[in-house]
């Protein structure tokens, strides 16, 4: 078999030692810093490599039988799971009403629509009615504004959906993204008895920054009520399938500054915690300098890492984002239109189509081919093309290529840093 070195090696220098990944398959392997790789530039080095060393780059994909065409197969494994009908993803917008006054919300500009809750959730179960039976497997993610101020109405509605699951044969899964304020045991317990696997709650940079952005309507301060929530879930969210990221928006802070804040989670249960850093970017809604930058990340994972965090990988292979998909996932807002992005709420291009009153659909088909002209036009565009992060960037957010016309380039400390960095021993 002839073999070649696969177009998706990188090399990552970090303080102490040299990194060989590959955004294809994931793998790393970790050498001595300034450890000479030019070799992975020439296949005809491969016949020269000690026969464990090759096996083991063999094992990894960083080489690869001569035949196969990485690019093809991504190409053809994107449009795979683009089109994939096994699993509907609804996540719900009954309201957009909120407790906390979050500066750079994107859904502050639209009123919360809490009047048409209950006749939501009716629709919703028209709907769920018509649709689920024809999926394997159905996920509820539980939005907002926040989903805790709606508990009733998702608690008859899971419910109703255990039940309704039983007798059709399809099995469902429950998220939640919450400001985890409102969280207590007995709302958990009963997430936890209604498969939920995946809660989201967010810090806002520092406890300082946090309780300036984070606050609550009245003006009070959140933070240490959300720590107290957090280790709530963190103990409580025990099994292998369930997953518990805490979200940290870096917005004009320090490392130290997180570190110091992070302390403040009990240490026993900080392995429990998945740690995501999101840089805060401007929105139509919030425009204001920050000092943290999306290709400078490694320091926080490496102190999360340090004070004994778990670290958040991207879960979404082979699609840029959740919103990557056709008409399987969407997000249903208060007025029942069927959205594609939710950090956009309202933009033309995200909507696809709309519930009517008895639950049956009505597409718009053009939105959800324009939807996928600008999810695959990365597997024409040179740049995308002959980028080695392409398997973990995918052409980066589609939402942006609709409203500017190119693509955004993702960071390799966002897309592919967090795939082995919670892994390494230092
Ligand atoms: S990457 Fe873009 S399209 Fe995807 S969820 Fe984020 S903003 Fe929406
Ligand atoms: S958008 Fe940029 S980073 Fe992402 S795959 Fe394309 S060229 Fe690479």
């Amino acid at each position: 078999m002839k073999l070649k070195y696969s177009r998706y090696n990188i090399i990552k220098d970090h303080d102490n030692y040299r990194v060989l990944y590959n955004s294809y398959t994931k793998s790393a392997i970790i050498f001595e810093k300034d450890y000479d790789l030019s070799f992975i530039e020439d296949d005809k080095s491969i016949d020269t490599l000690d026969t464990e060393v090759k096996n083991e780059f063999i094992n990894q994909g960083f080489i690869i039988d001569q035949e196969r065409n990485e690019f093809d197969e991504l190409k053809y494994g994107f449009l795979k799971k683009y089109f994939d009908k096994s699993v509907l993803t609804v996540g719900l917008i009954p309201t957009l009403q909120c407790n906390f006054n979050c500066p750079y919300c994107c859904e502050k500009p639209f009123t919360c629509g809490k009047e048409n809750v209950s006749n939501y959730f009716e629709v919703l179960k028209k709907f769920s009615e018509r649709e689920f039976k024809a999926y394997n497997h159905v996920h509820i993610n539980l939005f907002g504004g926040e989903p805790l101020l709606y508990y009733k109405y998702s608690e008859e509605y899971l419910k109703w959906l255990d039940d309704f699951s039983k007798n059709n044969h399809f099995t469902y899964t429950v998220a939640m993204i919450t400001n985890g304020s409102l969280l207590d045991e007995k709302k958990l317990d009963f997430f936890i008895n209604h498969n939920i696997n995946l809660i989201q709650i967010t810090i806002d940079s520092d406890k300082e920054n946090h309780n300036k952005m984070r606050t609550f309507k009245n003006g009070k301060p959140s933070f240490d009520i959300l720590i107290k929530n957090i280790e709530l879930v963190s103990r409580k969210f025990q099994k292998e399938d369930q997953l518990f990221v805490v979200r940290i928006n870096l917005n004009n802070t320090t490392v130290k500054k997180v570190r110091d804040s992070l302390d403040n989670i009990d240490s026993k249960v900080r392995n429990n915690i998945h740690l995501m850093f999101r840089v805060i970017y401007n929105t139509q809604t919030y425009n204001e300098k920050n000092t943290n930058k999306i290709d400078k990340l490694e320091d926080y994972i490496k102190m999360g890492k340090e004070l004994g965090f778990s670290i958040y990988s991207e879960s979404y292979v082979l699609q840029s984002c959740e919103a990557a998909t056709d008409g399987r996932t969407f997000y249903l807002l208060p007025n029942l239109e069927m959205s594609k992005c939710a950090n956009e709420l309202g933009h033309p291009a995200c909507s696809f189509g709309k519930i009517k009153e008895n639950g049956e659909v009505e597409l718009d088909s053009d939105k959800l081919v324009n939807w996928f002209d600008a999810n695959f036009e990365a597997f024409s565009n040179k740049k995308c093309m002959n980028c080695k992060l392409l398997p973990d960037c995918l052409g980066g957010c589609p939402l942006f290529k609709i409203k500017n016309g190119k693509r955004s380039c993702r960071s390799f400390d966002m897309v592919s840093l967090p795939n082995y960095y919670g892994d390494l021993d230092e």
